[in-house]
């Protein structure tokens, strides 16, 4: 049985002051919830209050990317080495809303995904389809195709105690969540790729949804079967909201 996983993804919000505020109102509200684990990945410039305010908690934390290399003449890159200097224990690989603003390339996110693994950090990697290749029915398609960039490189054993996060770009930050159907249905396939060439590693990969979980949906989404838990934007947002969602998972 898997344990659920809640990650909290900021984007590019908050600031020292508000920051505290709900990191405070996290550990308050959180630290009674045995049974789910609750990462939060915050912009790299908070690793470090993170770590001062969540160091002597259960909750732990993350950035939302990483270099591709790890030392270098790379001007405003983060090494995954940095990132462990800050207690940094999860990352957010392929994010869609960098592969569209900063045209990340899938090859590129199986190079930070191997960054992650090879220095301890576990990799939260993004998956998903447009809501035109949803419509068009290619979605098991698309997602296979963003699995294979690993696989093909790596093996699928790389995914034995990572994260996959099942994200379709159109219910993110839309207030449209995929339905459970369609959220256990994708998790099914993305296991059974999984499974078809490593058993273990199919087990043991946590596949979250993310996409407009909110406290309403989620216990209705987090009861599927391979639905492991929630990749949480909007919603992390505000320590009540937050709460609620991680309740649902516990
Ligand atoms: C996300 O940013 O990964 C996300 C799922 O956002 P939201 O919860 O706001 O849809």
């Amino acid at each position: 049985m898997r344990r659920k996983t809640v990650v909290a993804n900021w984007k590019m919000h908050g600031n020292l002051a508000s920051n505290r505020q709900l990191l405070e109102g996290y550990v308050e509200r959180l630290s009674s919830l045995a049974h789910v684990d609750v990462v939060v990945c915050v912009p790299y410039p908070y690793l470090a209050q993170a770590q001062l305010l969540l160091k002597d908690t259960a909750i732990a934390w993350g950035a939302q990317n990483l270099s591709k290399d790890p030392v270098g003449a790379f001007t405003g890159e983060v090494s995954a080495s940095m990132l462990r200097d800050f207690g940094a224990t999860h990352v957010i690989i392929g994010h869609s809303e960098r592969a569209t603003a900063y045209c990340e390339s899938d090859e590129n996110v199986a190079t930070k995904f191997m960054q992650a693994k090879v220095h301890g950090i576990t990799p939260i990697l993004c998956v998903g389809e447009t809501l035109i290749e949803r419509e068009a029915g290619v979605m098991d398609l698309v997602v296979a195709k963003q699995l294979d960039t690993i696989i093909n490189t790596y093996g699928a054993s790389v995914f034995a105690d990572a994260i996959i996060s099942y994200e379709p770009i159109w219910a993110i930050g839309t207030g449209l969540a995929a339905t459970p159907v369609q959220a256990q249905s994708m998790h099914e396939f993305i296991r059974g790729r999984i499974s078809a060439l490593d058993e273990a590693a199919a087990q043991s990969v946590k596949i979250l949804y993310g996409g407009s979980v909110n406290p309403q949906n989620a216990v209705q989404l987090f009861v599927s079967q391979d639905i492991d838990g929630g990749l949480i934007g909007r919603c992390s947002l505000t320590a009540q909201e937050f709460e609620g969602i991680c309740r649902a998972a516990n």
